[in-house]
Protein backbone atom coordinates (compact mmCIF):
# COMPACT_ATOMS: atom_id res chain seq x y z
CA UNK A 1 0.00 0.00 0.00
CA UNK A 2 1.34 3.41 -1.07
CA UNK A 3 2.18 5.17 2.62
CA UNK A 4 -0.01 8.58 3.02
CA UNK A 5 1.95 12.16 3.29
CA UNK A 6 3.62 12.03 6.72
CA UNK A 7 4.26 8.46 7.66
CA UNK A 8 6.13 8.35 10.30
CA UNK A 9 9.65 6.09 9.75
CA UNK A 10 11.33 4.97 12.19
CA UNK A 11 14.10 2.68 10.55
CA UNK A 12 14.91 4.76 7.61
CA UNK A 13 17.63 2.51 6.13
CA UNK A 14 15.52 -0.56 6.35
CA UNK A 15 12.36 1.13 4.85
CA UNK A 16 13.88 2.80 2.20
CA UNK A 17 15.13 -0.19 0.91
CA UNK A 18 11.49 -1.47 0.85
CA UNK A 19 10.72 1.50 -0.78
CA UNK A 20 12.81 5.02 -2.06
CA UNK A 21 9.72 6.30 -2.34
CA UNK A 22 8.94 7.12 1.42
CA UNK A 23 12.25 8.99 1.88
CA UNK A 24 11.51 11.09 -0.71
CA UNK A 25 8.58 12.08 0.44
CA UNK A 26 9.73 12.80 3.87
CA UNK A 27 12.94 14.57 2.47
CA UNK A 28 11.22 16.66 -0.39
CA UNK A 29 8.36 18.35 1.91
CA UNK A 30 8.61 22.01 -0.05
CA UNK A 31 8.45 20.18 -3.10
CA UNK A 32 5.41 18.30 -2.39
CA UNK A 33 3.99 22.01 -1.29
CA UNK A 34 4.46 23.80 -4.32
CA UNK A 35 2.82 20.83 -5.91
CA UNK A 36 -0.12 21.18 -4.04
CA UNK A 37 0.24 24.47 -5.30
CA UNK A 38 1.49 24.00 -8.89
CA UNK A 39 -1.64 21.11 -9.47
CA UNK A 40 -4.31 23.83 -9.30
CA UNK A 41 -2.85 26.00 -12.00
CA UNK A 42 -0.70 23.19 -14.34
CA UNK A 43 -1.76 19.37 -15.28
CA UNK A 44 0.18 17.41 -12.84
CA UNK A 45 1.52 20.28 -11.69
CA UNK A 46 4.63 20.75 -14.21
CA UNK A 47 4.67 22.47 -17.37
CA UNK A 48 6.89 19.59 -18.45
CA UNK A 49 5.91 16.43 -19.24
CA UNK A 50 9.62 15.34 -18.64
CA UNK A 51 10.21 17.10 -15.68
CA UNK A 52 7.22 15.25 -13.67
CA UNK A 53 8.13 11.92 -11.60
CA UNK A 54 5.79 10.05 -9.12
CA UNK A 55 4.82 10.86 -6.82
CA UNK A 56 5.48 14.57 -7.37
CA UNK A 57 8.30 16.31 -9.46
CA UNK A 58 11.41 18.15 -7.30
CA UNK A 59 11.54 21.95 -7.89
CA UNK A 60 14.62 23.34 -8.03
CA UNK A 61 15.34 26.66 -6.97
CA UNK A 62 18.92 27.09 -8.14
CA UNK A 63 21.97 25.70 -9.88
CA UNK A 64 25.89 26.44 -9.89
CA UNK A 65 28.10 24.37 -11.23
CA UNK A 66 27.70 20.77 -11.46
CA UNK A 67 25.41 21.21 -8.19
CA UNK A 68 21.70 21.85 -7.75
CA UNK A 69 19.61 22.57 -4.75
CA UNK A 70 15.86 22.00 -4.57
CA UNK A 71 13.21 24.05 -3.13
CA UNK A 72 13.91 22.34 0.76
CA UNK A 73 17.63 23.86 0.22
CA UNK A 74 18.86 20.07 -0.45
CA UNK A 75 22.10 19.98 -2.70
CA UNK A 76 22.52 17.37 -5.37
CA UNK A 77 24.93 16.46 -7.96
CA UNK A 78 23.22 17.16 -11.47
CA UNK A 79 24.37 14.60 -13.83
CA UNK A 80 21.41 15.25 -15.96
CA UNK A 81 22.19 19.21 -16.79
CA UNK A 82 18.44 19.76 -18.43
CA UNK A 83 18.49 16.81 -20.07
CA UNK A 84 22.20 17.17 -21.76
CA UNK A 85 21.75 20.87 -22.74
CA UNK A 86 24.40 22.25 -19.62
CA UNK A 87 27.33 21.01 -20.91
CA UNK A 88 29.13 24.14 -19.25
CA UNK A 89 27.32 23.38 -15.47
CA UNK A 90 24.97 25.80 -14.42
CA UNK A 91 25.79 29.90 -14.22
CA UNK A 92 28.87 29.36 -16.24
CA UNK A 93 30.85 32.96 -15.19
CA UNK A 94 30.78 32.96 -18.98
CA UNK A 95 27.60 32.82 -20.13
CA UNK A 96 26.23 34.62 -17.26
CA UNK A 97 28.06 37.65 -18.30
CA UNK A 98 27.46 37.52 -21.93
CA UNK A 99 23.11 37.67 -21.05
CA UNK A 100 23.84 40.11 -18.43
CA UNK A 101 25.31 42.42 -20.66
CA UNK A 102 23.09 41.66 -23.80
CA UNK A 103 19.90 41.93 -21.62
CA UNK A 104 21.38 45.40 -20.78
CA UNK A 105 21.38 46.18 -24.38
CA UNK A 106 18.06 44.60 -25.02
CA UNK A 107 16.61 41.42 -25.25
CA UNK A 108 14.58 41.40 -28.45
CA UNK A 109 14.08 43.47 -31.81
CA UNK A 110 11.85 42.80 -35.00
CA UNK A 111 15.37 43.17 -36.74
CA UNK A 112 18.51 40.82 -37.02
CA UNK A 113 21.48 41.35 -34.65
CA UNK A 114 24.81 40.61 -34.57
CA UNK A 115 24.78 37.82 -32.44
CA UNK A 116 23.33 35.49 -34.69
CA UNK A 117 25.82 35.83 -37.42
CA UNK A 118 28.45 35.20 -34.63
CA UNK A 119 26.40 31.71 -33.50
CA UNK A 120 25.63 31.11 -37.61
CA UNK A 121 29.07 31.43 -38.28
CA UNK A 122 30.60 29.04 -35.41
CA UNK A 123 28.26 26.06 -36.35
CA UNK A 124 28.44 26.75 -39.89
CA UNK A 125 32.63 25.99 -39.36
CA UNK A 126 32.70 23.38 -37.09
CA UNK A 127 29.87 21.17 -38.01
CA UNK A 128 30.33 19.50 -41.62
CA UNK A 129 27.26 19.57 -42.92
CA UNK A 130 26.27 22.59 -42.24
CA UNK A 131 26.98 25.06 -45.31
CA UNK A 132 24.10 27.70 -43.66
CA UNK A 133 21.94 27.49 -40.80
CA UNK A 134 18.66 28.67 -39.44
CA UNK A 135 17.70 29.32 -35.43
CA UNK A 136 14.66 27.97 -34.29
CA UNK A 137 13.65 27.96 -30.13
CA UNK A 138 13.42 24.52 -29.96
CA UNK A 139 14.49 21.07 -31.00
CA UNK A 140 11.06 19.90 -31.70
CA UNK A 141 10.79 23.29 -34.13
CA UNK A 142 14.64 22.40 -35.41
CA UNK A 143 13.07 18.72 -36.65
CA UNK A 144 9.73 20.28 -37.95
CA UNK A 145 11.31 22.35 -40.53
CA UNK A 146 14.19 19.99 -41.46
CA UNK A 147 11.05 17.58 -42.29
CA UNK A 148 9.32 20.21 -44.19
CA UNK A 149 12.17 21.16 -46.12
CA UNK A 150 12.80 17.77 -47.12
CA UNK A 151 9.86 17.54 -48.47
CA UNK A 152 9.81 20.61 -50.52
CA UNK A 153 13.25 20.09 -51.95
CA UNK A 154 13.25 16.63 -53.12
CA UNK A 155 9.14 16.22 -53.64
CA UNK A 156 7.94 13.69 -51.71
CA UNK A 157 5.21 13.27 -48.89
CA UNK A 158 7.11 10.62 -46.58
CA UNK A 159 9.77 10.62 -43.62
CA UNK A 160 11.07 7.74 -42.55
CA UNK A 161 12.02 7.58 -38.57
CA UNK A 162 13.69 5.01 -36.87
CA UNK A 163 11.81 2.98 -34.14
CA UNK A 164 12.74 4.60 -30.85
CA UNK A 165 14.20 7.72 -31.84
CA UNK A 166 13.06 10.89 -30.64
CA UNK A 167 12.55 14.13 -32.75
CA UNK A 168 10.47 16.16 -30.63
CA UNK A 169 6.52 17.01 -29.65
CA UNK A 170 5.05 17.96 -33.30
CA UNK A 171 2.85 15.79 -35.40
CA UNK A 172 5.21 14.60 -37.82
CA UNK A 173 7.60 13.37 -34.18
CA UNK A 174 5.13 11.59 -32.45
CA UNK A 175 5.03 8.70 -34.56
CA UNK A 176 6.89 5.24 -32.83
CA UNK A 177 9.00 6.93 -30.09
CA UNK A 178 8.17 4.39 -27.54
CA UNK A 179 5.30 2.59 -28.85
CA UNK A 180 4.24 -0.84 -27.10
CA UNK A 181 6.20 -3.68 -28.74
CA UNK A 182 3.59 -6.14 -29.15
CA UNK A 183 1.25 -3.66 -30.89
CA UNK A 184 4.67 -1.92 -33.02
CA UNK A 185 4.39 -5.29 -35.74
CA UNK A 186 7.87 -7.64 -36.56
CA UNK A 187 11.31 -6.04 -35.50
CA UNK A 188 12.33 -6.01 -38.88
CA UNK A 189 9.31 -4.45 -40.25
CA UNK A 190 7.47 -1.95 -37.61
CA UNK A 191 3.97 -0.24 -38.06
CA UNK A 192 4.01 2.94 -37.27
CA UNK A 193 2.18 3.74 -33.80
CA UNK A 194 0.82 6.74 -32.49
CA UNK A 195 3.08 8.50 -29.69
CA UNK A 196 -0.11 10.22 -27.95
CA UNK A 197 -3.99 10.29 -28.08
CA UNK A 198 -4.75 13.35 -30.93
CA UNK A 199 -1.47 11.92 -32.97
CA UNK A 200 -2.97 12.99 -36.22
CA UNK A 201 -3.92 9.60 -38.79
CA UNK A 202 -2.34 11.73 -41.77
CA UNK A 203 1.07 12.14 -39.12
CA UNK A 204 1.24 7.49 -39.45
CA UNK A 205 0.29 7.54 -42.72
CA UNK A 206 3.52 9.31 -43.99
CA UNK A 207 5.64 8.18 -41.76
CA UNK A 208 8.05 5.38 -42.87
CA UNK A 209 9.19 3.46 -39.61
CA UNK A 210 13.14 1.65 -39.85
CA UNK A 211 14.29 -0.43 -37.73
CA UNK A 212 17.53 0.98 -36.55
CA UNK A 213 21.01 -0.79 -36.47
CA UNK A 214 19.74 -3.46 -38.57
CA UNK A 215 20.39 -2.20 -42.21
CA UNK A 216 19.43 -4.65 -44.03
CA UNK A 217 15.88 -4.45 -43.05
CA UNK A 218 16.29 -0.48 -43.62
CA UNK A 219 17.58 -0.61 -46.61
CA UNK A 220 14.80 -3.37 -48.04
CA UNK A 221 11.48 -1.00 -46.11
CA UNK A 222 13.08 2.25 -47.74
CA UNK A 223 13.59 0.05 -51.21
CA UNK A 224 9.37 -0.16 -51.28
CA UNK A 225 9.21 3.46 -50.65
CA UNK A 226 11.69 4.84 -52.69
CA UNK A 227 8.94 6.85 -54.55
CA UNK A 228 7.60 8.15 -51.32
CA UNK A 229 9.58 9.37 -48.93
CA UNK A 230 11.39 12.25 -48.85
CA UNK A 231 13.85 12.22 -46.06
CA UNK A 232 15.34 10.04 -43.50
CA UNK A 233 15.98 11.52 -40.17
CA UNK A 234 17.82 9.96 -37.62
CA UNK A 235 19.94 10.42 -34.28
CA UNK A 236 23.48 9.31 -34.80
CA UNK A 237 23.26 8.18 -31.24
CA UNK A 238 20.00 7.99 -30.32
CA UNK A 239 20.22 10.24 -27.10
CA UNK A 240 16.46 10.30 -25.49
CA UNK A 241 15.33 6.95 -26.38
CA UNK A 242 18.37 5.30 -23.98
CA UNK A 243 21.92 6.10 -25.22
CA UNK A 244 22.24 3.50 -28.01
CA UNK A 245 24.75 4.71 -30.82
CA UNK A 246 24.14 3.42 -34.36
CA UNK A 247 27.15 1.35 -35.76
CA UNK A 248 29.68 2.57 -38.28
CA UNK A 249 28.04 0.80 -40.74
CA UNK A 250 24.46 1.49 -40.14
CA UNK A 251 25.47 5.04 -40.14
CA UNK A 252 27.27 4.48 -43.99
CA UNK A 253 24.40 2.55 -44.82
CA UNK A 254 21.59 4.99 -44.35
CA UNK A 255 24.25 7.10 -46.44
CA UNK A 256 24.60 5.31 -49.05
CA UNK A 257 20.41 4.13 -49.42
CA UNK A 258 19.53 7.93 -49.38
CA UNK A 259 22.03 8.99 -51.93
CA UNK A 260 21.28 5.89 -54.18
CA UNK A 261 17.50 6.71 -53.62
CA UNK A 262 17.52 10.30 -54.42
CA UNK A 263 16.32 11.02 -50.47
CA UNK A 264 17.75 13.07 -47.79
CA UNK A 265 19.67 12.19 -44.92
CA UNK A 266 19.12 14.35 -42.02
CA UNK A 267 20.92 13.80 -38.85
CA UNK A 268 19.05 14.95 -35.56
CA UNK A 269 22.00 15.90 -33.74
CA UNK A 270 19.83 17.95 -30.56
CA UNK A 271 21.67 15.71 -28.03
CA UNK A 272 24.92 14.34 -30.04
CA UNK A 273 26.27 17.89 -30.85
CA UNK A 274 28.03 17.19 -27.21
CA UNK A 275 30.29 13.82 -28.55
CA UNK A 276 32.42 16.00 -30.49
CA UNK A 277 32.77 20.16 -31.67
CA UNK A 278 31.21 18.74 -35.29
CA UNK A 279 28.89 16.56 -33.37
CA UNK A 280 28.17 12.39 -34.08
CA UNK A 281 28.71 13.42 -37.63
CA UNK A 282 32.30 14.77 -37.55
CA UNK A 283 32.92 11.15 -35.30
CA UNK A 284 31.12 8.69 -37.67
CA UNK A 285 32.57 10.87 -40.69
CA UNK A 286 29.51 10.92 -42.47
CA UNK A 287 27.72 13.50 -43.51
CA UNK A 288 24.13 14.24 -43.61
CA UNK A 289 22.13 16.69 -45.81
CA UNK A 290 20.72 18.56 -42.92
CA UNK A 291 21.69 18.20 -39.25
CA UNK A 292 19.38 19.55 -36.61
CA UNK A 293 20.94 20.86 -33.31
CA UNK A 294 19.84 22.03 -29.50
CA UNK A 295 20.91 22.10 -26.46
CA UNK A 296 24.11 22.78 -26.05
CA UNK A 297 24.10 25.21 -29.07
CA UNK A 298 22.22 28.27 -26.64
CA UNK A 299 24.73 27.99 -23.90
CA UNK A 300 21.52 26.71 -21.79
CA UNK A 301 18.35 29.52 -23.35
CA UNK A 302 15.99 28.33 -25.61
CA UNK A 303 17.99 28.13 -28.97
CA UNK A 304 17.80 25.29 -31.73
CA UNK A 305 18.75 25.47 -35.12
CA UNK A 306 18.98 23.34 -38.31
CA UNK A 307 21.45 23.69 -41.68
CA UNK A 308 22.78 21.97 -43.94
CA UNK A 309 23.51 21.41 -47.52
CA UNK A 310 23.50 25.36 -49.32
CA UNK A 311 21.19 24.42 -52.76
CA UNK A 312 18.53 22.78 -49.66
CA UNK A 313 18.83 25.47 -47.88
CA UNK A 314 18.65 28.15 -49.77
CA UNK A 315 14.87 27.20 -50.32
CA UNK A 316 14.61 29.54 -46.64
CA UNK A 317 15.65 32.35 -49.17
CA UNK A 318 13.13 35.40 -48.91
CA UNK A 319 15.04 36.46 -52.09
CA UNK A 320 13.84 33.29 -53.99
CA UNK A 321 10.13 32.95 -55.49
CA UNK A 322 8.00 30.72 -53.65
CA UNK A 323 10.71 30.12 -50.32
CA UNK A 324 9.96 28.12 -47.25
CA UNK A 325 8.41 31.18 -45.13
CA UNK A 326 10.20 30.63 -41.20
CA UNK A 327 9.01 33.14 -38.82
CA UNK A 328 9.31 33.11 -35.36
CA UNK A 329 9.30 35.91 -32.70
CA UNK A 330 12.19 34.68 -30.91
CA UNK A 331 14.51 33.05 -33.71
CA UNK A 332 17.65 34.24 -33.49
CA UNK A 333 16.57 35.94 -29.92
CA UNK A 334 19.84 38.14 -28.96
CA UNK A 335 20.11 36.57 -25.31
CA UNK A 336 20.26 33.41 -26.13
CA UNK A 337 22.31 34.41 -29.69
CA UNK A 338 24.62 35.57 -26.96
CA UNK A 339 24.71 32.58 -24.44
CA UNK A 340 25.11 30.16 -27.43
CA UNK A 341 28.50 32.06 -29.01
CA UNK A 342 29.92 32.31 -25.07
CA UNK A 343 29.07 28.71 -24.66
CA UNK A 344 30.37 27.58 -27.72
CA UNK A 345 33.54 29.49 -27.14
CA UNK A 346 34.33 27.85 -24.61
CA UNK A 347 34.01 24.48 -26.01
CA UNK A 348 37.46 23.74 -27.58
CA UNK A 349 38.49 20.67 -29.33
CA UNK A 350 39.98 19.99 -25.55
CA UNK A 351 36.85 20.22 -23.65
CA UNK A 352 35.03 17.30 -25.71
CA UNK A 353 38.22 14.94 -25.27
CA UNK A 354 37.99 15.19 -21.54
CA UNK A 355 34.45 15.19 -21.43
CA UNK A 356 34.20 12.12 -23.26
CA UNK A 357 37.61 10.49 -21.67
CA UNK A 358 35.74 10.88 -18.28
CA UNK A 359 32.80 9.82 -20.06
CA UNK A 360 34.04 6.76 -20.78
CA UNK A 361 35.97 6.21 -16.97
CA UNK A 362 32.16 6.42 -15.56
CA UNK A 363 30.80 3.77 -17.90
CA UNK A 364 33.45 1.32 -16.65
CA UNK A 365 32.84 2.51 -13.20
CA UNK A 366 29.21 1.78 -13.09
CA UNK A 367 29.66 -1.27 -14.81
CA UNK A 368 32.22 -2.61 -11.72
CA UNK A 369 29.52 -1.38 -9.41
CA UNK A 370 26.96 -3.13 -10.63
CA UNK A 371 29.00 -6.64 -11.35
CA UNK A 372 29.92 -6.35 -7.87
CA UNK A 373 26.41 -6.51 -6.42
CA UNK A 374 25.78 -9.25 -9.02
CA UNK A 375 23.09 -6.89 -10.63
CA UNK A 376 22.64 -7.59 -14.53
CA UNK A 377 22.54 -4.14 -16.26
CA UNK A 378 23.72 -2.63 -19.45
CA UNK A 379 25.38 0.19 -19.33
CA UNK A 380 25.30 2.33 -22.63
CA UNK A 381 27.76 5.30 -23.59
CA UNK A 382 28.54 7.47 -25.73
CA UNK A 383 31.27 10.24 -25.43
CA UNK A 384 29.64 12.32 -22.02
CA UNK A 385 25.99 10.41 -22.27
CA UNK A 386 25.56 7.25 -20.18
CA UNK A 387 22.36 5.32 -19.59
CA UNK A 388 21.31 2.00 -17.43
CA UNK A 389 19.32 -0.62 -18.81
CA UNK A 390 18.39 -3.62 -16.61
CA UNK A 391 18.82 -6.45 -18.95
CA UNK A 392 21.29 -8.73 -19.57
CA UNK A 393 21.36 -8.42 -23.08
CA UNK A 394 22.99 -5.85 -25.12
CA UNK A 395 21.01 -2.94 -25.84
CA UNK A 396 21.49 -1.81 -29.31
CA UNK A 397 17.71 -0.99 -30.77
CA UNK A 398 14.30 -0.02 -29.53
CA UNK A 399 13.26 -3.55 -29.30
CA UNK A 400 15.92 -4.48 -26.67
CA UNK A 401 15.78 -1.22 -24.95
CA UNK A 402 12.35 -1.76 -24.27
CA UNK A 403 12.86 -5.21 -22.81
CA UNK A 404 14.46 -3.90 -19.52
CA UNK A 405 13.19 -3.95 -16.10
CA UNK A 406 11.78 -0.56 -15.85
CA UNK A 407 10.63 -0.79 -12.12
CA UNK A 408 14.11 -1.15 -11.20
CA UNK A 409 15.24 2.02 -13.34
CA UNK A 410 12.52 3.54 -11.02
CA UNK A 411 13.77 2.23 -7.99
CA UNK A 412 17.70 3.49 -8.91
CA UNK A 413 16.46 6.72 -9.93
CA UNK A 414 14.23 8.03 -6.68
CA UNK A 415 17.62 6.00 -4.68
CA UNK A 416 20.02 8.54 -5.97
CA UNK A 417 17.53 11.32 -5.54
CA UNK A 418 17.70 10.30 -1.82
CA UNK A 419 21.22 10.02 -2.23
CA UNK A 420 22.53 13.59 -3.69
CA UNK A 421 21.93 12.58 -7.26
CA UNK A 422 19.85 14.16 -9.80
CA UNK A 423 19.60 12.11 -13.27
CA UNK A 424 16.67 11.08 -15.69
CA UNK A 425 14.50 8.87 -14.31
CA UNK A 426 14.87 6.92 -17.03
CA UNK A 427 18.42 6.16 -15.63
CA UNK A 428 20.36 8.69 -18.28
CA UNK A 429 22.99 10.95 -17.45
CA UNK A 430 25.28 13.69 -19.10
CA UNK A 431 28.80 15.07 -17.84
CA UNK A 432 29.38 18.68 -17.35
CA UNK A 433 32.84 20.37 -17.57
CA UNK A 434 32.74 21.47 -14.08
CA UNK A 435 32.40 17.42 -12.68
CA UNK A 436 36.21 16.76 -11.62
CA UNK A 437 37.24 13.08 -10.83
CA UNK A 438 35.82 13.82 -6.87
CA UNK A 439 32.20 14.59 -8.27
CA UNK A 440 32.51 11.61 -10.40
CA UNK A 441 33.62 9.43 -8.02
CA UNK A 442 30.61 11.15 -5.05
CA UNK A 443 27.93 9.77 -8.25
CA UNK A 444 29.51 6.25 -8.56
CA UNK A 445 29.71 5.49 -4.51
CA UNK A 446 26.17 6.77 -4.45
CA UNK A 447 24.62 4.74 -7.36
CA UNK A 448 26.98 1.40 -4.87
CA UNK A 449 25.28 2.86 -1.96
CA UNK A 450 21.74 3.06 -3.65
CA UNK A 451 22.22 -0.18 -5.45
CA UNK A 452 23.54 -2.33 -1.69
CA UNK A 453 19.94 -0.76 -0.38
CA UNK A 454 17.84 -1.63 -2.99
CA UNK A 455 19.28 -5.20 -3.82
CA UNK A 456 17.34 -7.32 -1.25
CA UNK A 457 14.21 -5.34 -2.74
CA UNK A 458 14.92 -6.67 -6.17
CA UNK A 459 16.04 -10.08 -4.91
CA UNK A 460 12.82 -10.50 -3.29
CA UNK A 461 10.82 -9.41 -6.65
N1 LIG B 1 15.59 15.78 -31.06
C1 LIG B 1 16.28 15.12 -30.13
C2 LIG B 1 17.30 14.12 -30.57
C3 LIG B 1 16.04 15.37 -28.78
O1 LIG B 1 16.72 14.67 -27.86
C4 LIG B 1 15.10 16.34 -28.41
C5 LIG B 1 14.82 16.67 -26.96
N2 LIG B 1 15.31 15.86 -26.01
C6 LIG B 1 14.41 16.99 -29.43
C7 LIG B 1 14.67 16.70 -30.73
C8 LIG B 1 13.37 18.01 -29.09
O2 LIG B 1 13.97 19.14 -28.56
P1 LIG B 1 13.15 20.16 -27.65
O3 LIG B 1 12.85 19.47 -26.37
O4 LIG B 1 14.06 21.33 -27.52
O5 LIG B 1 11.90 20.48 -28.42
Amino acid sequence: MAPSYGTPVTDVAQTTAADPEIRYRETTPASRALHERAVKVMPGGTTRTTTYLDPYPLYIERGEGCRVWDVDGTERIDMLGNYTAMILGHSHPKVVEAIRAQAARGTGFAAANPAEVQLATILCERVPSVDAVRFCNSGTEATMFAMRLARAFVGRPKIARMEGGYHGTHDHAEVSTHPVVAEAGPADAPVARPDSIGTPRWALEQTVVLPFNNAEAAEQILREESSNVAAVIMEPIIGAGGVIAATPEFVQRMRGITNELGMLLIFDEVISMRVAPGGAQQMYGVTPDLTTMGKIIGGGLPVAAFGGRADVMEHLDPRREGSIAQGGTYNGNPLGMAAGVAAMTELTPDVYDDLNRKGARVCEQLAEVFASHDVPVQVNGAGSLFALHFTDQPVVDYRSMAAADKKKTRDLFLGLVNHGVLMAPRAMGALSTPMGEDEIQEFVDAVDTVVGELKPRWDAR
